[in-house]
């Protein structure tokens, strides 16, 4: 007997087109059976169930999967936002600000401060994410941010490579050794992933590449942080190394495009840093139009983006990039899975992870066409009730 059926769902968006209508695979008036934390059929509504979860004929779409957050840090910047709202400009730099705030702060501080986090993304819908170190560069640092992480997610990164810290500064290349010799010792044990901030200020194409180099014969799959705040080699370079996903994608010139279209890795969009630091938004068509793959990520971090809501992200994909609400549901959702090599996640088929949004809406348009309003009804994941309205859902 199933455990849990979700029931009286109006619209299921499985971000799957070969279980129901268009790009999103919408099935009408649907029941989606959950066993043991896993999707075990999607069914007509009414479907016999143990426990019954009735969502009154509202939209339910996979748990968003944000393949791209910072959440592990302490202290903010908003006086560096407020500054850069009234003119300055932003620069990589700032990242120093918060290594100093968590290099300060305790583990038991920093598992506080993380797990809020992680409870407001779980409010926004956020059912899988990736988490980066990187706001330590030390190496006893560096490991307990990817140690703290790992409590919240399998998908971590090491991201020793975010700057050059202070006491390197004249000698940015000793300090690209240590992250790929002790560092990368130290971190690998917590960490799936490496990543590496390949831009002006932070590291030049010839330090990332060995950054990924190390990371990629240590046995960790490749990211990279790249054209953000102007064009530069960090895209070919991650297409080169088969990186999972190249980040930011700010600027990318046409041979960026073409390299990416004829490749596994994903272009990955940030556009609430392009809305905080106020720079040009991308043109997340020119990749689609390629072939290329693409997702959407939040980008939570406290200098270049606060924010865990990816419906404002959809929002500002579907205005400003260019993306019909279609590809940027999917790009929240599919795309942040194939950025994280996952099949398991971002799509509602069965054998998938019983990762569900319930909009208090009657379709996904609705996170683009209703900006800023909370429609997040109920949040669901691995088959578990994580957040739900009580005005809106009656578990029964
Ligand atoms: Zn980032």
């Amino acid at each position: 007997v199933p455990a849990l059926v979700l029931d009286n769902i109006g619209a299921l968006v499985t971000c799957d087109p070969t279980l129901g209508d268009g790009a999103l695979g919408v099935v009408r008036d649907a029941a989606l059976v959950i066993e043991d934390g896993r999707v075990a059929a999607i069914a007509q509504a009414g479907a016999p169930a143990d426990e019954r979860l009735d969502i009154g004929g509202r939209c339910a779409l996979p748990g968003f999967v944000d393949s791209h957050t910072h959440l592990v840090f302490a202290g903010d910047r908003a006086e560096e936002f407020a500054a850069r709202m009234a003119g300055a400009a932003y620069a990589a730099g700032g990242i120093r600000t918060t290594v100093a705030a968590t290099n300060a702060a305790s583990d038991s501080d920093l598992r506080a401060l993380t797990a809020a986090r992680r409870r407001e993304g779980l409010r926004a819908g956020i059912t899988h994410l990736e988490i980066k170190s990187g706001y330590a560069l030390t190496v006893d640092g560096e490991a307990r941010l990817c140690r703290l992480a790992s409590e919240l997610t399998d998908d971590v990164t090491f991201l020793g490579a975010h700057v050059v810290p202070t006491e390197y500064a004249d000698r940015a290349d000793d300090y690209v050794a240590l992250v790929c010799d002790g560092m990368l010792t130290a971190c690998r044990p917590h960490a799936r992933w490496i990543d590496v901030f390949c831009e002006r200020g932070a590291f030049d194409p010839d330090q990332s590449r060995a950054v990924l180099e190390a990371g990629r014969d240590a046995g960790l799959g490749l990211r990279i942080h790249a054209a953000q705040l102007e064009p530069g080699l960090g895209v070919q370079l991650a297409v080169e190394l088969d990186a999972a996903s190249v980040d930011h994608c700010t600027y990318l010139s046409d041979a960026d495009v073409e390299a990416l279209a004829g490749s596994r890795t994903v272009a990955t969009f940030l556009p609430a840093t392009d809305f905080a630091t106020r720079q040009p938004y991308p043109d997340a068509r020119r990749v689609i139009d390629a072939g290329g793959a693409v997702a959407v990520a939040t980008n939570t971090n406290p200098g270049s983006s606060y924010t865990t809501s990816m419906s404002f992200c959809i929002a500002l994909a579907v205005r400003d990039l260019r993306m019909t609400l279609e590809e940027a549901v999917l790009a929240a959702t599919v795309g942040g899975a194939l950025a994280l090599r996952r099949s398991d996640v971002g799509r509602l088929a069965p054998g998938c992870r019983a990762d569900v949004v319930v909009l208090d809406a009657p379709s996904p348009a609705h996170l683009a066409y209703r900006p800023g309003v909370p429609l997040i009804a109920a949040t669901i994941a691995g088959g578990v009730l994580e957040h739900a309205d009580p005005a809106l859902i009656e578990l029964g």
